[in-house]
């Protein structure tokens, strides 16, 4: 079914910043932002707050296994990343406009690049300032993750998570699904965690 807002051009590349990493609180939490980001098809992903080596390299090992292109960057000055950034930039803030609005006026612009931005613990008040669009998924507090998730959804849509990843050296089976019915209706403790992950 065809999505009534914009879908991804093949050209555009759509790369995520997130502001103010917190070394050990955030850890997961940065990852998973990441982790989403790189499934929609983001190509890169910076960072501001404390500089993690952790964190860089064990995202450069999943898409070293997972296959794709994404960059992984430590930036020092979010003002210097936004400003240098050439095309649109989409800062995610329950304080936002709908998102809806925000999908509806890109589609004039399908050719740029996209920054998404997400805040961590707080977002510096320039931030508004220096993005295209402040966008809210909804008005209520979520997290970074869910409205990713769903910002990078209604663009998209959902099959872009269907995609091959080039040069991929570990991949998930379509038969997962019969496995798992099989499990549910009582066969046996069948393994269902693929092996090679
Ligand atoms: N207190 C922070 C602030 O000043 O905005 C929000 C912290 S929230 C846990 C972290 C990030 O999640 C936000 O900066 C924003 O990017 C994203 N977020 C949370 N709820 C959102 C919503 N309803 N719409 C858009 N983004 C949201």
């Amino acid at each position: 079914m065809e999505r009534e807002w914009g879908r991804l051009s093949v050209t555009r590349k759509i790369g995520i910043l997130r502001l103010s990493h917190r070394h050990f609180r955030d850890q997961r939490m940065t990852t998973h932002v990441a982790l989403s980001s790189r499934a929609f098809g983001c190509t890169s992903f910076a960072y501001t707050g404390e500089k993690d080596e952790n964190l860089e390299k064990s995202l450069r090992d999943i898409a070293e296994r997972w296959g794709g292109e994404f960059m992984v960057e430590y930036v020092e000055s979010y003002r210097k990343y936004i400003s240098n950034w050439n095309g649109k930039v989409v800062h995610l803030s329950m304080y936002g406009e709908d998102h809806r609005t925000t999908l509806q006026d890109l589609r004039e612009f399908e050719e740029e690049d996209l920054l998404i931005i997400v805040g961590g613990p707080k977002v510096p008040p320039p931030v508004y300032e220096l993005s295209d669009y402040n966008t809210a998924i909804g008005h209520q507090p979520h997290s970074e993750i869910a409205a990713i998730a769903v910002f990078l959804t209604d663009l998209l849509g959902s099959e872009v998570l269907y995609r091959k990843f080039p040069g991929a050296k570990v991949d998930i089976p379509p038969g997962l699904k019969a496995g798992r019915s099989k499990a549910r209706s009582g066969s046996g403790d069948k393994d269902l965690s693929p092996k090679s992950v």
